[in-house]
């Protein structure tokens, strides 16, 4: 029988906490009731729990009230929701739209869209080490009514924003501002007040919740001008039509439960696997090459590049080692990253790219086998290259 592999791509997607499952199983089938029909005990028990929920989502991100809450079937559609639905004060339409080359492309499609409608798009270049200069998003802040749209943390190279600052140049200069926190919800503290932010996109199955649920962030002050994608039942106070998922967001609820009391532990033990994986990987290939920033990053994250590699044969060869190559996720599209290319890769070096992302359940032993496997795989391509015999 083959071996599992060992998971290494966490930021593609984390597996159910079993607290997590377990929570949500009584919702599946006891406690199914539809939370809008409040005649009843069934209906009252689901709206119940999704408020509980609700309010440990709003404490993961310290919103002022779990109203600020809207439940989604993810990150993609939080950012559509927000890109595509908010007007500026007096409801006038948003023309311009200030946004990183580094974003998701559930952030990048939606502004791309906007953009062929007519309206503005500034997309700022990082440095090569995947930092946006928040001086740039204030010099780019014009009278237009304008919307910011920063990422909290890459997915790729796991840079970190400089959203509080960002935050501060927004309110000073009048601009609303969104922060796609996928990759950050239960990863880093967030705290939506001290950043100044507006609107905010999280995605349960980024932390250790089910697949197929998210939140929208909406702060109190621009709900008004929020407008929904889905008419329907008016469910999430009018944003979010259709009946609640009430498993997933109960899922979703107790995986923030989880985060709020374990995050910061858990970082700190995670960045040690990290940082172990980095140095025994740095020390057995020689000119091993990281992307991102050395520092500024998420714990679980190291995105390096193996020059003179070729990056199919390299995923090819590792097999028991789940990982994320530079070339784009999804097969359609034979480019590589657009995230490593804006950092200033070509394509080769993009293409001979391996993201790992350690998790909650990674184990040092994980660490120590990936080490010897990639450090294995890649001299053994090098040696059939005639690269690096000297
Ligand atoms: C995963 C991810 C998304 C999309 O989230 P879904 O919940 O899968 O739709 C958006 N932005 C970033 C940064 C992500 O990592």
């Amino acid at each position: 029988m083959p071996v599992k592999p060992i998971y290494l791509d966490h930021h593609a997607t984390t597996p159910v906490d079993p607290r997590v499952f377990a929570a949500s199983i009584p919702y599946f089938l006891e406690d199914f009731g539809n939370p809008s029909s409040l005649s009843h005990e069934f209906g009252r028990r689901a709206r119940d729990a999704v408020e509980r929920a609700r309010k440990s989502v709003a404490e993961l991100i310290n919103a002022a009230d779990p109203r600020e809450i809207v439940f989604t079937s993810g990150a993609t559609e939080a950012c559509n929701l927000a890109i595509k639905g908010i007007l500026a004060p007096n409801n006038q339409r948003i023309d311009h739209i200030i946004t990183s080359a580094i974003e998701h492309r559930a952030v990048l499609d939606p502004i791309e869209r906007l953009a062929r409608e007519g309206v503005q798009a500034t997309i700022l270049k990082p440095d090569s080490l995947g930092m946006i200069d928040p001086e740039r998003i204030e010099e780019a802040i014009d009278d237009r009514p304008t919307l910011v749209a920063i990422m909290a943390a890459n997915n790729e190279i796991g840079v970190l924003s400089a959203i509080e600052r960002i935050g501060r140049i927004c309110r000073a200069r009048g601009a609303l501002y969104f922060v796609d926190a996928a990759q950050a919800g239960g990863k880093i503290p967030l705290d939506v007040q001290a950043c100044g932010i507006d609107l905010l996109a999280l995605s349960a199955h980024k932390f250790y919740g089910p697949k197929g649920i998210g939140a929208s962030y909406v702060r109190r002050e621009v709900r008004r001008r929020l407008r929904p994608i889905l008419d329907g039942g008016g469910q999430e106070g009018g944003l979010r039509a259709g009946t609640v998922a009430v498993p997933l967001v109960v899922g979703m609820g107790e995986a923030a439960a989880i985060a709020n009391r374990e995050t910061a532990e858990e970082s700190a033990r995670i960045a040690r696997l990290r940082d172990r994986l980095e140095s025994g990987l740095a020390e057995r290939i020689p000119d091993l090459r990281r992307n991102g920033h050395p520092t500024e990053r998420l714990a679980g994250n190291l995105s390096v590049s193996f020059p003179g590699i070729d990056g199919d044969a390299l995923l090819l060869a590792l097999r028991t080692i789940a990982v994320s190559s530079g070339a784009a996720c999804h097969s359609a599209d034979p480019r590589p990253s657009h995230v490593l290319r804006a950092i200033g890769l070509d394509d080769d070096l993009a293409r001979a790219t391996l993201r790992f992302g350690i998790g909650r359940f990674n184990t040092q032993e994980d660490i120590d086998c990936t080490i010897e496997e990639v450090a294995r795989v890649v001299l053994e391509l090098r040696r059939r290259r005639g690269i690096g015999l000297g």
